[in-house]
């Protein structure tokens, strides 16, 4: 198979990239393939698909990004503990050649723990009277199940009105079935992505604060385990997240990195590319991430 080319040229740094979308490989609703169409029907320069815990969407996508003329770049969304912390963080790792066995065979290990939560969250669904069915979900998990799976069921029979609606009532931290899952540590999962010759990125900080002081306390924690990048730019940030986060991006010598997170009609309003209308990553991104792979690897 031809190599897939980078660095881009400066013509195309006009351009937009996107560097976080989920493929029905987990839980996005379009195919690899319909993915790469899609990146191309918007012109999008690159795109990276970036599935929870798997790189089975981009293993489909890429021979169809290699017929298409568009670069495809390998990605992985890995949810992950952070001490101190009540919510989760993810850890975004973007990888310019194959990852290799060792990395793919640990994201099957965290597909045990998926599974396992998937059967508690069933249950916890049910005692509080939400009875799906097991095999509904897996008709609709064509590869790897997540909870917007559950909330597509939810939907569908009629428990909830909206996608939403299923979060917050009862899928998310704050909802009544919500269930823990077990996670890696951060730094094992940054120090896992660097060792497969990865770039290991924070996703969606906002996500674990918005106050700049925390920030800084978080990003002091994980860069000594290998942090390469920061998300900046993502659909829920706000102009001033932004600011924010690339001000710390700079302070702390982390390659800026951004994408709209799309996952087809299981996040209404989210565009690949422009995310609500307030992404937009200068494919320029691109070459500095690629960059401080090279550089990862020579280690
Ligand atoms: P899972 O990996 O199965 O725990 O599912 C996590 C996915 O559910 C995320 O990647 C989002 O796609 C979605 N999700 C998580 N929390 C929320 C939320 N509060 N509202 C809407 N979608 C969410
Ligand atoms: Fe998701
Ligand atoms: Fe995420
Ligand atoms: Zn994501």
């Amino acid at each position: 198979m031809p190599p897939i080319r980078f660095p881009l040229s400066r013509r195309e740094d006009a351009r937009l990239i996107d560097l976080h979308c989920h493929s029905d490989a987990s839980d996005g609703t379009l195919t690899p393939a319909e993915l790469v169409d899609l990146a191309v029907a918007t012109g999008l320069q690159a795109l990276a698909i970036t599935d929870h815990d798997t790189f089975e969407g981009y293993d489909a996508a890429r021979p169809v990004a290699v017929s298409r003329g568009l670069a495809l770049i390998c990605g992985v969304e890995v949810g992950a503990r952070l001490a101190g912390a009540s919510r989760s963080a993810h850890i975004l790792g973007y990888f310019f050649q194959d990852p290799g066995a060792e990395l793919r065979d640990w994201l099957l290990h965290l597909q045990v723990s998926r599974r396992e939560r998937n059967v508690a969250l069933l249950e916890r669904l049910q005692e509080n009277g939400i009875r799906l069915s097991w095999d509904d979900l897996v008709s609709r998990a064509p590869r790897q199940m997540g909870r917007p799976h559950f909330a597509q069921a939810m939907v569908s029979q009629g428990y909830v009105r909206t996608l939403q609606e299923a979060f917050d009532l009862y899928l998310s931290e704050d909802g009544v079935a919500w269930t823990d899952r077990d996670e890696p540590p951060c730094e094992e999962a940054i120090s896992r992505i660097v060792n497969a010759g990865g770039v290991a990125c924070l996703a969606h900080p906002v996500r674990l604060s918005r106050d700049a002081a925390r920030m800084r306390e978080i990003l002091s924690q994980l860069i000594p385990a290998g942090l390469g990048g920061l998300e900046c730019h993502h659909t829920e940030h706000t102009p001033e997240d932004t600011r924010l986060l690339l001000a710390l991006a700079s302070d702390f010598r982390l390659v800026v990195t951004g994408g709209s997170d799309f996952h087809g009609v299981n996040k209404p309003g989210v565009s690949l590319g422009t995310g609500a209308g307030n992404v937009d990553v200068p494919a320029s991104v691109l070459d500095k991430l690629q960059a401080l792979c090279g550089s990862v690897q020579g280690r």
